[in-house]
């Protein structure tokens, strides 16, 4: 028998939740479902879910208070739903600690891939950073050596400067997530350098030149928009 992670659905519309909810438990989930922000804070401790998928428009309450509470005392993983025009809400989740996040409409995969991104990352960050310990990361024919300091395409060292390599290694030790500008500035350049993203896009730019086969249609470094990048994961 194998042990079917458990996955809370937060969400008020009966069809979305259905939706979400069906989809986890072809795929070897146990979904489990609340409608309000009271009735899920009361089955986070009853039930203890392994994943919370948590829309943030609730009848009873802002999906964002239902988080700041959560995080209060627990770091159980959290994919927010989101509308595509409410960006600003986005960024505020992942800054209260949310681990990612889906657009309304989203499909299977894209639902699969969060869901599996975020449960994989909490296991990684409680059981003694692997990630770091491996040295490389490979995603297609990209590969981040972490001992060299390079990043390599097909083999051959694409030549990053160190603010490029430091930028691509931080979206290599969270591939699969969304990383806000913030996040990264901050991890970057220390917690009092300033919100400005002139300096990341301009890395990021000559990174994608460096990286991608077309900047323009990238393979491996997203841009989410008005929220921050996302580096492409091997399944
Ligand atoms: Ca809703």
């Amino acid at each position: 028998m194998t042990i079917r992670e458990k996955v809370l659905v937060i969400e008020d519309e009966k069809s979305i939740s259905h939706f979400i909810s069906t989809v986890l438990n072809n795929n070897g989930y146990e979904a489990m479902q609340a409608r309000t922000g009271s009735e899920a804070l009361s089955m986070i401790t009853s039930h203890c879910p392994d994943l919370i998928i948590l829309d943030l428009g609730l009848p009873d309450m802002d999906g964002l208070d239902i988080l700041r509470q959560l995080r209060e005392w627990s770091s159980l993983p959290v994919v927010v739903v989101s509308a595509r025009s409410y960006e600003k809400d986005k960024v505020q989740a992942l800054d209260l600690g949310a681990d990612d996040y889906l657009t309304k409409p989203f499909g299977t995969d894209e639902l699969l891939a969060r869901v599996r991104t975020a449960i994989r990352h909490t296991r990684t960050a409680s059981g003694n950073n692997e990630i770091a310990q491996k040295g490389t990361y490979t995603v297609g024919d990209l590969t981040i050596d972490y001992n060299k300091h390079q990043a390599l395409v097909r083999g051959e060292n694409v030549k990053l400067t160190l603010s490029e390599f430091r930028i691509v290694a931080l979206l290599g030790k969270h591939a699969g997530k969304v990383l806000t500008y913030d996040f990264i500035i901050k991890e970057l350049w220390g917690p009092r350098a300033g919100g400005d993203n002139q300096i990341l896009r301009v890395n990021m730019a000559n990174i994608r030149r460096k990286i991608e086969k077309n900047p323009a249609e990238p393979e491996y470094l997203f841009t989410e928009v008005g929220v921050g990048y996302r580096l492409a994961e091997e399944y």
